[in-house]
């Protein structure tokens, strides 16, 4: 076992012997301070913002949320769909219905 190898495991902790570990821990949920405490939106188990799945507002009225935000990090595909339908979400809660496109 050479030193790149080494390692003890007391549990679910491992010791791994180096002089510098990086940790790309990926995305954690989005930013609590600030807008998010603010506002009060509820929130998942995951720490990601609910949005009701037909009109995209969250738990606080006139509030919507699409994207990352929401579904916890994913692809650029469904940030811009889910944006779309947000979007028609938001026209819908200010005209009363909307043409507008809703992809997902
Ligand atoms: C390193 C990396 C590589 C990736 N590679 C790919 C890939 O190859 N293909 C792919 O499909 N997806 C990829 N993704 C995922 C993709 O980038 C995301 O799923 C997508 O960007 C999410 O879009 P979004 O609009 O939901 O959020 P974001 O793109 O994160 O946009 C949120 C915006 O809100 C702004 N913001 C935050 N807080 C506030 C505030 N309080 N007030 C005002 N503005 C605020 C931020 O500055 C940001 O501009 C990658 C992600 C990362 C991090």
């Amino acid at each position: 076992m050479n030193k790149w190898n080494k390692w003890n495991k007391w549990g679910q902790i491992r010791l791994f012997l180096r002089d510098l570990a990086l940790l790309a821990m990926g995305f954690l949920g989005p930013e609590k301070p600030g807008m998010l405490e603010q506002l009060g939106v509820e929130l998942d188990g995951r720490g990601n913002v609910i949005a009701d799945p037909k009109t995209w507002m969250t738990s606080v009225k006139g509030v919507f949320t699409a994207g990352d935000m929401q579904r916890g990090q994913s692809l650029i595909v469904w940030a811009i769909a889910e944006g779309r339908s947000a979007a028609a979400g938001v026209d819908a809660y200010l005209m009363g219905s909307s043409d507008l496109p809703s992809p997902v």
